[in-house]
């Protein structure tokens, strides 16, 4: 497979196969994300492309599984999502599910019929970074989105009848507005809906603009504790719809995951016991991006 650049995926596609289709993000603005900083966005060649699912069509034949890189692949145009898909079927039958992530900006500019019509080709599932459901901390961190448009995205993807997965990120607020940021993130998740949640804990990279504004002060990231209960607000603040819960990414000070609403009161007894010293956290030396 030709990779350029960072290949990032979410850990569960970890046994899928991975067909860059575009190189980057196109937005690229956000100030806590280091993902694709050194990388121009690019879409990739039709050719390279076709070489690629030719050597998956040889050699990835136990992988039912594909996730089509890399930031934001759903920015595509609906011919060109169209054609991969197709190629995907056709070179590639034994995949049962196809997986991208998609930003606001990219399922804004899709209608319903769209995403319908991607989701009939193979498209299975769209990761979004919701990061945060509080348009304060959105505008923090130059999202480009608010509350409103963030929840409006979801809403859609769900109502074309993709599984959504969306990343709420912990800290993102730093400390002052870290009560704000958990209870606008589960109001935002509330009204999506989505069949996953995924809470990262926000790792301050330092030459991020986010990483600068921490070196002068200008942004305070919680510790393990206010981490622990902001964590424990924002699961307090979900409702009862019915998904699955992870917050046991390498970043997290205490690994969680369940189903949702089963699990409600077991994960937020762990935080309670975690926060009073009788579960361990993870030392700050062993979290990772
Ligand atoms: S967080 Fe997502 S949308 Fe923002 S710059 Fe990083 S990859 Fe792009």
């Amino acid at each position: 497979m030709q990779y350029i650049g960072n290949i990032i995926r979410p850990p569960s596609e970890a046994d899928s196969i991975i067909l860059q289709v575009t190189v980057g993000c196109s937005y690229n603005k956000c100030t806590f994300c280091g993902a694709y900083k050194e990388q121009s966005f690019a879409i990739k060649s039709e050719q390279v492309v076709d070489e690629d699912l030719q050597f998956a069509r040889s050699y990835c034949r136990n992988q039912k599984r594909l996730f089509l890189a890399d930031g934001d692949v759903l920015i595509l145009s609906q011919r060109r999502l169209i054609e991969i898909l197709l190629k995907i079927r056709k070179n590639l039958p034994w995949v049962t599910k196809v997986s991208l992530y998609g930003n606001a900006r990219a399922v804004r500019n899709k209608s319903l019929t769209q995403l319908q019509e991607l989701k009939g080709l193979g498209l299975d599932r769209i990761y979004l970074g919701l990061e945060s459901g509080c348009t304060e901390v959105l505008d923090l961190v130059q999202k480009g989105e608010t509350h409103e448009t963030m929840v409006d995205a979801g809403r859609k993807i769900r109502q074309a009848g993709l599984f959504l997965s969306v990343t709420a990120l912990l800290g993102l607020g730093g400390s002052v507005l870290s009560e704000k940021h958990a209870k606008e993130t589960a109001e935002a998740l509330n009204k999506i809906g989505p069949n996953q949640i995924a809470v990262l804990t926000l790792m301050v990279l330092q030459n991020s603009p986010l990483g600068q504004r921490a070196a002068s002060g200008d942004f305070i990231l919680p510790d393990s504790q206010q981490m622990l209960r902001e964590l424990h607000l924002l699961i307090s603040g979900l409702n009862s719809n019915r998904c699955q819960f992870h917050a046991n990414h390498a970043s997290s000070y205490l690994p969680l995951a369940g189903r949702l609403p089963r699990d409600k009161d077991v994960l937020l007894r762990t935080i309670e016991n975690a926060l009073a010293g009788s579960v361990p956290t993870v030392p700050e030396s062993w979290r990772a991006l």
